[in-house]
Formats: structure tokens, sequence, C-alpha cells
């Protein structure tokens, strides 16, 4: 490795550590589900305690030096409040109060700088930050109806109140100005959310349904060897017995009957199999003729009669395609995993009980 490769290998762990520590930040240590509501508010209530800290921090210092001794408290108390607000989210996860936290003090903080002006006469600025926090924090329906009792305060606290907008010579028309660009600036946010929320949703449904797509087997509707994979390996049991089995002879079927009548009986068999199995049961296409099939919860020996019932009832069956009529066999291999046998092993010997039925006359079981 030249010298030049390994700089840049340790900028991009350094990248990398950068990026987590950030993520883990914001996002409280929890990044598994991207799409997850509870994820993306907590990361936006987490975002916006911190810009709101950078702010009310600073503001609140020369508030203080000002000698605005009110205002430079209440700035502070606000800065304390989101720090604390951050360690409640990441020890409790409950975005829903913590929400609170940073809104409600946010109206009260906004109300409070309109009445009395802020520092120098600039107060009101700080509002057109509220339609973006609150629509992001509490969504569309919510959002709208606190903004709506916000402009609502908002008017009474300029129009109806002895605020200080006076003694820094704002005239009535400046103000129905602030009132009417805050006004639409709600109306722009509101725009934004509610196109976002949809978006949000589609990506949603689109995800579910490629993900519907990648891990099931479009003829038989069974999971693929993608999907079966995926859940095997996410499960919780520990133990389970594997079911493997193979179509005997089938090229015969679609030499005699051609390939539409091989894939129809393809399906035939993967709603016999189906039909077989109980709720917690897998059934999976694992190859062109094979199939995987995984029962939890039985014995050794319940798992090898249920590939018994299987086999027997494939055998009674008669497949009619057009005007052809044909009966067909399947051997079974049948494995267990378990504490000492991993999936891949399970999976292996099942692979080699299933060999040792055809290689024994085809049309039975075998298991370890
Ligand atoms: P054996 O008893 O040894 O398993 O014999 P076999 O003929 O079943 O085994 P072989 O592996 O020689 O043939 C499997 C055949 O399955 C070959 C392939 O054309 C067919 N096949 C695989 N996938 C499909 C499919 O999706 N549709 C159809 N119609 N046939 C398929
Ligand atoms: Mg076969
Ligand atoms: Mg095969």
């Amino acid at each position: 490795m030249t010298k030049h490769s390994y700089k840049l290998k340790a900028e991009n762990a350094k990248n990398n550590k950068t990026k987590s520590a950030w993520l883990k930040f914001f996002y409280v240590g929890i990044t598994d589900d991207v799409f997850s509501e509870d994820i993306r508010r907590i990361f936006i209530i987490n975002l916006f305690a911190s810009v709101g800290i950078l702010f009310t921090l600073p503001l609140g210092l020369v508030s203080l030096f000002e000698g605005k001794v009110t205002l430079g408290i209440c700035l502070l108390f606000i800065a304390l409040l989101y720090a604390m607000n951050h360690v409640y989210l990441r020890y409790t996860h409950n975005y829903a109060v913590s929400g609170n936290f940073v809104i409600y003090p946010l109206y009260i903080l906004m109300i409070y700088l309109v009445y009395t002006g802020g520092v120098s006469g600039t107060g009101h600025v700080w509002i057109y930050c509220v339609p973006a926090v609150s629509l992001f924090l509490h969504g569309m329906k919510r959002g709208m109806i606190e903004l709506a009792l916000f402009t609502i305060a908002l008017i009474i606290t300029m129009f109806f109140t002895n605020n200080h907008f006076a003694e820094f010579g704002y005239d009535p028309t400046l103000k129905s100005r602030i009132l009417f660009s805050f006004i639409v600036v709600v109306f722009l946010s509101g725009i934004y959310e509610y196109s976002m929320a949809r978006f949000n949703e589609e990506l949603k449904e689109t995800s579910a349904k490629l993900k519907l797509v990648a891990y099931t087997d479009s003829l038989t509707e069974l999971l693929n060897r993608r999907g079966m994979l995926q859940r095997l390996e996410a499960s919780s049991y520990s133990s389970f017995h594997l079911l493997l089995a193979d179509v005997d002879f089938f090229k015969s079927i679609n030499d005699e009957y051609g390939h539409d009548a091989g894939d129809y009986a393809l399906s035939q068999l993967a709603k016999i199999i189906e039909e077989s199995l109980s709720e917690s049961d897998l059934a999976a296409r694992w190859g062109g003729e094979e199939f995987l099939i995984a029962v939890c919860d039985c014995s050794d020996l319940e798992a090898f009669a249920l590939a018994e019932s299987i086999r027997k009832r494939v055998e009674k069956y008669e497949f009619a395609y057009l005007d052809h009529k044909f009966q067909m066999t399947m051997s079974f291999g049948v494995a267990t995993m378990n504490e000492t046998t991993s999936l891949r092993e399970a999976i292996t010997l099942a692979d080699n009980y299933l060999y040792s039925a055809k290689r024994s006359g085809r049309n039975r079981t075998r298991k370890g």
C-alpha cells in the first residue's frame, strides 16, 4: 500500500467515525429503520433543540451583558431546557413528550420577543422559524392547528396589547407586513410539509412493494431463496426442522407436456405444500423444482411425518393442464437446525439426505 492510500484510508476512517458520532448524537443511537416516523421525529427534535441552543445560549449571554436580565434568563433557561431535552430523549426515546419541550417554550419565547421587541427591536424576526419547527414536529394537522392558535396569539400581542413596538418606531403598516409575511411562511411551510408527507408515504409503500417482490417467487408466490434466508436468519426460534424437497424426473414433465405445463405443476405443488403447513411454518421455492420448508415447534418424528404426508399428497394428486393429465412424485431430505448445527450446515445436511433419497429410488423421505 502506498503512503497516499494509507492517508486516504485513515481519512476515510476518520470521516466514518465523525459521521457515526454525528448520527449517534442526532438519532440517539437508533438508526435501523430509515422510514420510521419515530426516528424521523427524534432526529428533528434533536436537530431543532441543538440549533435552538446554538442561538439561545449566545443571545442569552448578550442580553445579560446588555442589562436585559429577564430576556437573558429566559434565553439561558431555554438553552438549558433544550440540553436536558436531549438527555431525556436519549434515555426514554419518548419523542412525543420531548417534542413538546421544544415547541411550547419556543411559542412562548416568540410571543415574549414580539411583545418586548427583543434585542434592539429585532425580536419579531425569529418568528419565521416557528412554522417549520411546528409542522416538522407535530405533522400537518396538529402543526396547522397550533400555527393558527399561534397566529391569533401573535395578532393579539401585536395589535391589542401595550407592546413595545412604538419604542422602536414600528408603525401599524410594518406590523401588518410582519403578520402577513408570517402567514405566507406558514402557508408555504404547510405546502412543503404536505408534499413531503405524501412523498414519504409513497416512498414507504414503494419500498414495501419492492421488498415483497425481492423476497417472493413470482410463479409460486412462495418466498424465494433470498426471502427464506432472510426470514430464517431473523427468526427468534433457535431450533427448527428443514424439509428440502425436489420433484422427481421433472425434466421429463417439461419434455413431454411443455414448459408451461411444468410451470403450472410447480404452482400446484406450491399450493399443496402451503395447504399442508401451519401459520408458523415457512415454505420457499428454493430453486428450479426444489422447495424448502421450515417447521418450528415439533419433534424430529413430527417433521418426518409432515414430509411424508406432503409426499403422499403429491403422489396421489392428478395434475391437469389443458388436455394433459399427469402425476408426479417428490423426494425429501429432513435435517434439524439447533444450537449445535448452524443454518448453513442444516441446509447442507438436508441436501445430503435428499440426495440419499434420490439415490435409493426417489419418492421417499430421508432424515438424519
Ligand atoms: P431428479 O429426479 O434427479 O431431480 O430429476 P429432474 O429431472 O427433476 O432433475 P433435473 O435437475 O435434471 O431437472 C430439473 C428440471 O427442472 C430442469 C429444468 O428445465 C426444470 N425447471 C427448473 N425451473 C423450472 C421452471 O421454472 N419451470 C419449468 N417448467 N421447469 C423448470
Ligand atoms: Mg428434480
Ligand atoms: Mg432439482
